[in-house]
């Protein structure tokens, strides 16, 4: 058979770049030994989540750790998932978590080594994929649906390995008449990989995260151009991480089972075959078991969830370091003082099998992160959160920046010994702001004295409270409200001689601390009523009292 009459017939398409050319336009990167090239290949679907930003998160490590370069790609081949915005979604989300690009889709322009969209490389897809049928090494496939249907059910029925392969692949020796029948007749085709593997022939291959693991020989004729001659994403990634230079393919392990097919690809390409680390999927417990993330059960596997519950970024990704590589904690205990990005991160050191993802662990780093901060960036942090997710009322207490600032100063702790791990997230913080101002103020009045000792109390303090008082004039005010309630204003009073009180003057503090802050539990009060002003903290407490 003339191949290559065969292929112009297929593949028409004129000014198609020469395989010389393409070398020529992608030459290998001139970077330092040992610098490695990776990626980020999502396809364009809306849907980013955290085991992205997981293998995004190990891609920019292994990069800027060896000062390589991290781009994105898109690989937007399949045209009926593609949601609009999906790829300023991947920047802006990845952004967010301090995870940036070198190069790739949408950053600064594009550069030598793009395009960084799939569907704008198609005539380089198309090049290669006529040289294979030029060489004998792919060929046309008219199968229809329905015969594909068919030959897996009786594969399926007699317990044989599904797929297009031996005797199954039904075109793979056509006759020349035969092709060409199907051609002129208009049929719609596919370009299938004219396999030359063997699946009794096992190679040992080493994976960048898992080792050492077995790999069986492809004997599948996979498709490589669809019927609408865009490429399979075997075929795409085959010759964009060979021309984008990538020497670590960093990807979730649900691509392992397709290596066989990508090793057999780059061989017949005529590439070197990069690295490949294959990362293990993220799992978390649930009643008892482990299980994967699941898109449908899981909001928290969206990286969505992390931005509109206002999780801090950077506890984030330190959460994800310590899962990414096992030591990242005892190095944080040694260095508490430096940046996660002077951690000597190790692909090697990554998890084989299931990283187990808990959400409560990820409160716990994002407390402690939260804690280190300054009241000022806290407010910029919280800032950022409300003027995207907050509400109106949010959005205008946000504009008294001091009033707010002083807030935090008191709910973190700040200038004390010990600081105050009250904030785990933007979506909480912000909540707990609420009864400072008069708007948000939703008090429950749920005291544990009764009414007439609840009246006495707030009406007592109320007329000793004093702005100009330090805290332990107030305290000594409180207490002497408090006596005059009928509680005892020193502990060891109330110790001597319990029944002859209504209670110690912490429960007379309670009193007030409702009446103040709307519920039991609250910061330092003195503080909270200095900060409200004497003229709310006066209202406040004269609006408990019915
Ligand atoms: N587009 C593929 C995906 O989103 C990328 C796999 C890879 O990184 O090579 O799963």
């Amino acid at each position: 058979m003339d191949l290559k009459k065969l292929a112009a017939r297929l593949i028409p398409d004129e000014n198609l770049p020469s395989l010389e050319d393409c070398e020529k336009a992608y030459p290998p990167r001139k970077l330092k030994q040992g610098a490695e090239v990776t990626r980020l290949a999502p396809s364009p679907t809306g849907f980013i989540h955290l085991g992205n930003l997981y293998s995004a998160l190990a891609d920019e490590r292994t990069a800027h750790t060896t000062d390589g370069i991290f781009y994105l790609r898109i690989e937007d081949t399949d045209e009926k998932r593609k949601v609009d915005g999906a790829v300023e979604s991947v920047i802006r989300s990845l952004k967010y978590f301090g995870v940036n690009f070198d190069e790739g889709a949408e950053i600064d322009g594009e550069n030598a080594y793009g395009p960084y969209y799939q569907r704008r490389r198609a005539p380089i897809y198309r090049a290669f994929a006529k040289d294979l049928i030029e060489r004998g090494l792919a060929y046309p496939c008219f199968c229809t649906e329905e015969e594909l249907d068919e030959i897996r059910k009786i594969q399926t029925e007699k317990k044989e390995v599904t797929g297009y392969y031996g005797a199954y692949a039904v075109w793979r020796d056509k006759s020349e008449e035969e092709i060409y029948a199907a051609l002129d007749a208009g049929k719609p085709f596919v370009i299938r990989l004219r396999s030359q593997g063997d699946v009794n022939i096992k190679h040992t291959f080493r994976d960048a995260i898992k080792g050492s693991i077995t790999v069986t020989e492809n004997n599948q004729d996979v498709v490589i151009l669809k019927s609408d001659g865009i490429p399979t994403y075997h075929f795409a990634h085959a010759i964009d991480d060979h021309f984008m230079r990538t020497t670590l393919v960093i990807r979730g392990e649900e691509w392992l089972s397709s290596l066989p097919i990508h090793i057999e690809l780059f061989k017949v390409l005529g590439f070197e075959l990069p690295r490949y680390g294959h990362t293990c999927s993220l799992m978390k417990v649930d009643g008892g078991t482990k299980r994967k993330l699941s898109k449908r059960k899981d909001p928290e596997l969206s990286l969505d969830f992390y931005r509109a519950a206002g999780y801090y970024p950077q506890a984030v990704i330190k959460y994800l370091m310590t899962i990414l590589n096992s030591n990242f904690e005892e190095w944080v205990a040694k260095n508490p003082d430096k940046d996660y990005k002077q951690f000597p991160f190790s692909v090697s050191k990554m998890g084989k099998s299931g990283a187990l993802f808990d959400l409560d662990k990820l409160n716990d780093v994002s407390r402690d992160e939260l804690s280190k901060i300054t009241p000022d960036e806290m407010f910029e942090f919280l800032a950022a959160w409300v003027a995207e997710f907050g509400t109106d009322a949010d959005r205008a207490h946000f504009n008294d920046r001091e009033y707010i600032v002083k807030i935090l100063a008191l709910i973190m702790g700040a200038g004390q010994k010990k600081r105050r791990k009250d904030i785990v997230r933007a979506e909480q913080g912000v909540r707990l702001l609420d009864y400072f101002f008069d708007d948000t103020f939703a008090p429950q009045y749920t005291f544990r004295a009764d009414g007439e000792t609840v009246k006495v109390m707030l009406e007592g303090f109320a007329k000793l409270y004093d702005e100009a008082d330090d805290n332990s004039a107030w305290f000594a005010k409180l207490k002497q409200a408090a006596a005059a309630a009928g509680f005892a204003a020193e502990n060891a009073e109330y110790k001597a001689n319990p029944q002859a009180y209504k209670g110690n003057v912490t429960d007379a503090a309670e009193i007030v601390r409702i009446a103040i802050t709307g519920s039991p539990n609250s910061p330092d009060l003195c503080t909270v009523m200095g900060i409200l002003g004497k003229e709310r903290s006066l209202a406040r407490l004269t609006a408990a009292i019915n």
